[in-house]
């Protein structure tokens, strides 16, 4: 689950890292007051889950209170586009005000987990800001990597090391290596799959100020995590994705034409790289699950029905734990109570009560097409939906 910005600075704050007040405005309302109180040059800075922000015009400098409103009114609603968001860009439909920092030097510092080693990594690097992917491709030496052994936990030396590698010194160096330690402790203690701030800056003056955050929780640690949870803002997620969440449906949407049903993660990925060597292009991935009842089949049809791009429907299960008789019931049912699907529909059933699974469907009187393998399927679907 990802958070806003001012979500993470605030859980920053939380854990001692150094930010500058902010507040979040939804509409223009107090927007000039606000940067009249704070009484110097501003930023306005587009709240949504998307990087990338500043290259695609989502945070301005604004020198005076007027000039604030003006950038306020320009981002508020503004479809913005940036790398991380894909061609038609996210709505803004929030902004932050904050205190411009006056900036010497820009760093990269985060926290993830790396699989290989299976323990938290620190990411930290000398030219943060907007170009750090370049930096990382171009010179990846400028990139430094501190592993932590979770069972040890973070010592001071990690914070040393880290400041180092940003080459700081005195005080500051004294200050990152405490961020470090904060930043490490909050990812553990919030279930973080990962915390970035980018960029964490020296001022002008000699202090060190995090003035971007990204933070990225495991939803699979979420339940522990109440706090977390109210953070949430579904305005900011595929409204298609968060109707299936709440029923408990791994959905992902793409930008295909091809939706597809499948039973279990893996083959869900097998279907989709089918459907696109097949000369397709997959419109989601979608795992109903082991225990995919006519109900939950039902609610995953509807689901895929209602993205505008879909032009077929494939429909492929294994039945392994999930008997393909119910997964059929589901789908005839679903049709009948959606009514008039007019797009062509290719099933695959393999596996426990397929059989009786291809009867139901043949009985139904609905029109589809049956395929005997995931080849066959894939194949079937794409032409169909090419004519
Ligand atoms: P992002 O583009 O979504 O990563 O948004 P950031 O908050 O990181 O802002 C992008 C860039 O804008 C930063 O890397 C800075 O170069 C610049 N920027 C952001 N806030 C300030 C600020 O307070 N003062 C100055 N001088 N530059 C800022
Ligand atoms: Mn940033």
């Amino acid at each position: 689950m990802l958070i806003h910005e001012y979500q993470a600075r605030d859980l920053f704050k939380e854990y001692g890292i150094p930010v500058t007040d902010r507040k979040v405005f939804e509409s223009l309302e107090g927007v000039e007051e606000y940067a009249k109180e704070l009484g110097e040059a501003v930023v306005v800075k587009a709240q949504v889950h998307a990087g990338g922000r500043g290259k695609g015009g989502g945070v301005k400098f604004a020198p005076t209170p007027a000039d604030a409103l003006e950038h306020a009114k320009n981002i508020l609603g503004m479809q913005l586009i940036t790398h991380q968001t894909g061609a038609e860009g996210v709505k803004v439909n929030k902004i932050m005000l904050v205190p411009a920092a006056d900036i010497a030097k820009e760093f990269y510092l985060a926290i993830t987990v790396d699989r290989a080693t299976q323990s938290p990594f620190i990411i930290a690097s000398s030219e943060g800001g907007v170009d750090i992917e370049e930096v990382a491709e171009k010179t990846p030496e400028l990139i430094c990597k501190v592993q932590v052994d979770p069972a040890h936990g973070i010592w001071p030396y990690h914070g040393r090391k880290v400041a180092d590698a940003l080459g700081v010194k005195g005080k500051a160096a004294r200050t990152v290596a405490a961020i470090v330690m904060n930043l490490y402790k909050m990812f553990m203690e919030k279930d973080c799959s990962i915390a970035e701030i980018n960029p964490l800056i020296l001022t002008e003056q000699g202090d060190i100020l995090a003035i971007d955050g990204k933070v990225n929780f495991d939803d699979n640690g979420l339940f522990r995590h109440k706090d977390i949870q109210d953070l949430r803002d579904v305005q900011e997620e595929e409204p298609l994705e968060v109707e299936a969440s709440e029923h408990d449906l791994a959905y992902i949407k793409l930008d295909g034409n091809v939706a597809c049903m499948v039973n279990g993660a893996g083959l869900a990925m097998a279907t989709m790289d089918m459907i696109q060597i097949s000369g397709g292009s997959p419109a989601n991935f979608l795992d109903v699950g082991g225990t995919a009842t006519p109900a939950r089949v039902e609610a995953a049809f509807r689901i895929l029905m209602k993205d505008p791009n879909v032009e077929g429907i494939l429909i492929n299960v294994f039945g392994g734990i999930v008997r393909c008789d119910l997964v059929a019931e589901g789908v005839i049912e679903a049709i009948k109570n959606i009514g008039n699907i007019e797009l062509p529909i290719v099933i695959r059933l393999s596996g426990t009560n397929s059989t009786e699974g291809k009867a139901l469907l043949a009985e139904s009187g609905l029109t589809f097409e049956l395929a005997d393998n995931l080849n066959d399927a894939a194949a079937k679907i794409v032409a169909a939906v090419k004519k």
